[in-house]
């Protein structure tokens, strides 16, 4: 349930009705845009009478979400959420690229792709440490040893690093990553989606190979009731009938999502269709879909890569698409 507050509401008179919520269990989301203050009610609300803050003064009207997600629901938080990461800004209005290897493998290799990408205008690293791998017997990344690597990577370059968990027992391991990734086969691992609420780093979270958009936004919705409102969605295709390609990029969850929630929404094309010559195709069209960034698998040499090699960019290909990239952002009205 929302209260749409009336303009400016008084201080104290908003203090006391989210204290009166609080005592009848209901913890509240406060949303100051520039025309509508919204409160939002967070829990069982199916008890509470409308008509009961008829009387009260701050109140304009009041409107049920019948969706479950609420704290991920655009009618709850009518603004954008742009998440801003050491001057970086993620969300409406912006364009984020993220890019870099599939998995870390070396210093050298990370290192070396790091200045390659950010010389091509990428603002974020990319690189696994942990790796989901279909097969037990694939690489399974350099693990610890590859998120000190990825710190030296951004000693090196300034980027800002990007690399998935997999377990929540590891989260002492992610203190200094800027951006912690949910990868979409732990997109509804529950109990690491409660532990990502509880801290305050923002959360790249991918959209699992079988699952809704509805249930897409009720994983997000888990890390914000923790506390944790810094939630990047990333649409990396889902498991259809086709096998020519790795996925199906589902281009519709770009608008879909940018309007029935307010946070950022990424691409990760590379995931999406795993061949390579894909990718530049399929970053457009995410740009003209309304992506707030991309999320782009860049190797040193793809031949050689250790893992997803096939959907991998060399950086001659990488600086080619950026400078295209820039062409349609800026024609998209965004800042890059
Ligand atoms: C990855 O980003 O390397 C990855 C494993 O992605 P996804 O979880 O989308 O498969
Ligand atoms: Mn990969």
């Amino acid at each position: 349930m929302i209260l749409v507050l009336k303009q400016n509401p008084d201080k104290e008179k908003l203090q006391s009705l989210i204290a009166l919520l609080a005592e009848q269990g209901f913890s509240t989301n406060l949303s100051e845009g520039t025309e509508h203050t919204i409160l939002g009610i967070i829990g069982d609300t199916s008890k509470i009478d409308p008509d009961s803050f008829s009387n009260n003064e701050i109140v304009e009207s009041v409107k049920r979400i019948s969706e479950p997600y609420k704290m991920a629901n655009r009618k709850m938080h009518p603004m954008d959420t742009v998440i801003n990461l050491n001057g970086i800004n993620i969300g409406e209005g912006f364009f984020s690229v993220i890019a870099g290897p599939c998995s870390v493998e070396s210093e050298e290799q990370i290192v070396e792709i790091a200045k390659s990408v950010k010389k091509s205008g990428a603002k974020l690293l990319r690189g696994g440490a942990f790796k989901p791998r279909t097969s037990p017997y694939s690489f399974q990344g350099l693990q610890a040893d590859g998120i000190k690597l990825l710190l030296e990577a951004k000693k090196e370059t300034g980027l800002p690093i990007v690399t998935e968990i997999m377990n929540l027992n590891h989260i002492d391991m992610f203190a200094d990553v800027d951006i912690i990734q949910v990868g979409a086969r732990n997109m509804q691992n529950f109990d690491l989606l409660k532990e990502l609420g509880k801290c305050s780093k923002p959360i790249l979270l991918k959209r699992g190979l079988a699952n809704t958009i509805e249930e897409f936004l009720m994983s997000a919705e888990y890390i914000m009731a923790g506390g944790n409102k810094n939630v990047i969605l990333c649409e990396r295709g889902i498991r259809t009938f086709e096998t020519m390609t790795r996925n199906t990029l589902d281009i519709s969850a770009i608008p879909l999502l940018k309007k029935i929630s307010h946070l950022p929404v990424i691409v990760d094309p590379s995931h999406a269709s795993g061949i390579s010559s894909l990718v530049p195709s399929l970053s457009k069209a995410s740009i003209a879909a309304g992506a707030d960034g991309l999320i782009i698998e860049v190797h040193n040499n793809p031949a050689k890569a250790l893992s997803d090699g096939a959907q991998s960019l060399n950086p001659a290909q990488f600086d080619v698409l950026m400078a295209d990239i820039k062409r349609r952002v800026e024609f998209e009205g965004k800042t890059l």
